[in-house]
């Protein structure tokens, strides 16, 4: 048996895009307590989570299961899944039980069950994580956490704006992958905000060759699959390689702290009588944005099965006719090939560029 050199508890959340190292961070330096950080996914994770999983899960579903089971594969003694406002809110419950019929032992904490919960609440559970836990502590380690996110929110948003058009390839994903990997190891915030600044400066200097109209692209879609780049298979990152200026409104720091769901709905009221909940509204706000600015064309991503996200196809529609803007599907399961997606993004970006070529 392992003899441990601490009796810190050993948490894992499932992986979702580079966030991992936010939670890592309040969870390490605001609970005390340690984070079973995973590697990058692979197809195996996709593969594990889809073996154990009912087929009509959505993929978000799959892929945050295989990951929990790869963590408890890492030594993870404490599993923490998510809460949503569509059938997010009953996965929790249900990996949990699949998790314990494959053998597992662990504490699965579901936060579905803390959602509306009181902030005593929160730290009641904060407390039976870390029995030591400093409430001082934690609020900081919170705080910084959560502007780390910020933080990352704004870097890649400049990353996937701008990559396309550096003069000396590779430039921008170079000074990107350094402040990641600075956000992954920072320990306080002096770190977190000298990353912060390190690579702003970095991306001030790298030369440009920005065409006054670039192609831009707008990528709408469901929460999950759309920010995870494994789960998308490396949309944006394809389309900045084919020479587009990619946009993405839906991120943590947009969703949760600037523009609340529900302050967007009468902004869509045109094409939405009805509330038709926050994934659904994220993705028409953002692509009405988009066509209203002006921008190319846009990509909607779901994930197979997604309901909030076959709702807002028929009014992406309309969005497109009235505005004359191109929109481009994607579908995602656990399953998809890479030359498919291609091909598609391949074609859609030759058509969009052509596009602006005869309109000039
Ligand atoms: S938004 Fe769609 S894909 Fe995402 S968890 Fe909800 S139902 Fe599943």
């Amino acid at each position: 048996m392992e003899i441990r050199i601490d009796n810190r508890r050993k948490i894992a959340f499932p992986r979702i895009s580079h966030y991992g190292y936010a939670i890592k961070y309040i969870v390490e330096q605001g609970l005390g307590a340690e984070y079973v950080l995973l590697p990058p996914a692979t197809k195996k994770t996709a593969e594990l989570g889809s073996k154990y999983s009912p087929d009509y899960a959505c993929a978000p579903f799959k892929h945050s299961l295989g990951s929990l089971i790869e963590a408890l594969e890492a030594g993870a003694e404490v599993l923490v899944e998510t809460g949503g406002l569509c059938r997010l809110d009953y996965y929790g419950a249900l990996q949990k039980e699949i998790i314990r019929e494959l053998g597992y032992k662990c504490e699965f904490i579901n936060l579905a069950e803390y959602m509306s919960g009181k902030k005593k609440e929160w730290l009641k559970l904060a407390r039976h994580l870390s029995p030591k836990l400093k409430p001082a502590r934690f609020t900081t380690g919170a705080y910084e956490g959560v502007k780390m996110a910020e933080y990352m929110d704004e870097i890649e948003a400049v990353y996937y704006q701008n990559a396309a058009f550096e003069t000396e390839k590779g430039s921008y994903r170079k000074a990107y992958r350094k402040f990641l990997l600075k956000m992954q190891t920072a320990e306080d915030w002096q770190e977190i905000r000298a990353g912060y600044q390190e690579v702003k400066q970095a991306f001030d200097g790298i030369g440009m060759r920005k065409p006054e109209r670039p192609v831009r692209i707008g990528v709408v879609g469901e929460y999950f699959t759309i920010m995870d780049e494994h789960s998308n298979q490396f949309l944006q990152e394809k389309l900045v390689r084919l020479g587009a200026s990619v946009h993405r409104f839906l991120n943590v720091t947009n969703c949760h702290f600037r523009a609340k769901e529900p302050t967007l709905r009468p902004r869509i009221k045109a094409y939405a009588d009805y509330n038709m909940g926050p994934t659904t509204t994220w993705t028409v706000n953002a692509a009405l944005d988009y066509a209203k600015q002006g921008f190319d064309g846009i990509i909607h991503v779901k994930s197979f099965g997604c309901t909030p996200e076959m709702d807002a196809i028929p009014l992406l529609q309309n969005i497109s006719r009235d505005y004359r803007i191109p929109v481009l599907y994607l579908s995602y399961d656990t399953q998809e090939s890479d030359t498919g997606l291609d091909t598609r993004l391949e074609a859609f970006y030759d058509m969009l560029e052509r596009k602006k070529k005869v309109m000039r």
